[in-house]
């Protein structure tokens, strides 16, 4: 297939380009580079320097590719930045949102695999979180993201648009060629390996008052292979219908200091830690039942140890050590 990956240049999204090119599609990455790096842009895509705002570039690029589907991962993703600041993700995640709707539209692409998130659940009553369970999102990062799956929903009633909408728990690890680079990093995995190999001095962790098993956050993490795997599963119920689903490992999840000592684990190194304050917006806990893409595309995690994940991710780190600062 021909399809465009908005935000291909960002972590996730250059794992799922890397996994589109390998099974043969034709991917056009499209990506402003505000948080992207060009150097993570896969070989073998097409580049487009673009936002989604631009809509004359936009929408050149969906008609001259002859695009068929669009994977749409380029967003903001911070829950603490988002309660500091939700004009810029209702601006980034709600409005550039359907700035590519439109783009859409008017050049008659009609699939897409939209990246959501756990944090639409906000606060849940019960675990696993399961797709049909109440949407409450406690911070405007969730919020933004459950409008722009309700913006899906009308959009496919009235424009015949079908959507996948993944919810995406803690995704982590990495490729031989694709990691986690952020600028600042505030993801825990990441922070921890950066403590590891003496880039920060120590790691904080948010709030150990919590009703959980150590008093800590409980995460569900995923390695980003299988995270993008499900993607291109995805891609292939979008002419008949569209679906919303859990991308998590399920089980017990991790604590953060359970992440920790994985971490710790994995590198061999002592990482100084101590404890802050809660982080605003952040759920106690939050695990997956992924059971419904399981049984509807047959998809299922192949790597659900918490530290073969994080070996991944130390492993990319320890060959990018300023992750893609050095490539051009
Ligand atoms: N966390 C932490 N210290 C950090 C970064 C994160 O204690 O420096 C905690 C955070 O509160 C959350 C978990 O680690 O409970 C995972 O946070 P992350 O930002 O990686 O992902 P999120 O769950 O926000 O998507």
């Amino acid at each position: 297939m021909k399809i465009l990956v908005a935000g291909g240049a960002g972590y996730i999204g250059s794992v799922v380009t890397e996994e589109l090119v390998k099974d043969g599609h034709n991917v056009v990455v499209y990506d402003s580079l505000y948080k992207g790096h060009r150097g993570a842009v896969v070989r073998g895509a097409t580049f487009i320097h673009g936002d989604l705002l631009e809509r004359a570039k936009l929408s050149a690029a969906l008609r001259e590719h002859n695009i068929e589907a669009v994977i749409h991962l380029a967003a903001d993703s911070l829950v603490g930045e988002s309660v500091q600041n939700p004009a810029k993700y209702y601006h980034n995640n709600v409005f550039a949102g359907l700035a590519l709707l439109d783009a859409m539209r008017e050049c008659k692409v009609r699939r897409i695999v939209f990246s959501s998130t756990a944090a639409t659940y906000g606060e849940p009553e019960k675990q696993p979180l399961e797709e049909r369970d109440p949407t409450a999102p406690t911070n405007p990062y969730g919020e933004t993201k459950l409008a722009f799956e309700r913006a899906l929903h009308w959009y496919e009633e009235a424009y015949g648009i079908h959507y996948a909408a993944l919810r995406y728990f803690n995704a982590a690890g990495a490729t031989t060629h694709c990691g986690e680079h952020h600028n600042p990093e505030t993801h825990l995995i990441p922070i921890l390996l950066q403590a590891a190999s003496g880039q920060r001095p120590q790691v904080e962790i948010y709030g150990d008052d919590y009703p959980t098993r150590d008093g800590t956050c409980v995460r569900d993490y995923i390695h980003v292979v299988d995270l993008a795997r499900a993607h291109i599963l995805a891609l292939d119920i979008l002419n008949a219908r569209s679906a919303i689903y859990n991308l998590g490992c399920g089980g017990e999840g991790y604590t953060v200091k359970e992440v920790i000592a994985a971490a710790q684990h994995v590198t061999g190194r002592e990482i100084p830690v101590r404890v802050g304050a809660r982080r605003s917006g952040d759920p106690a806990v939050l695990i997956a039942s992924s059971d419904k893409i399981k049984r509807e595309l047959g998809w299922s995690p192949q790597k659900q140890d918490l530290h073969e994940i994080i070996a991944s991710a130390w492993q990319w780190m320890q060959q990018h050590p300023h992750g893609y600062a050095d490539e051009k």
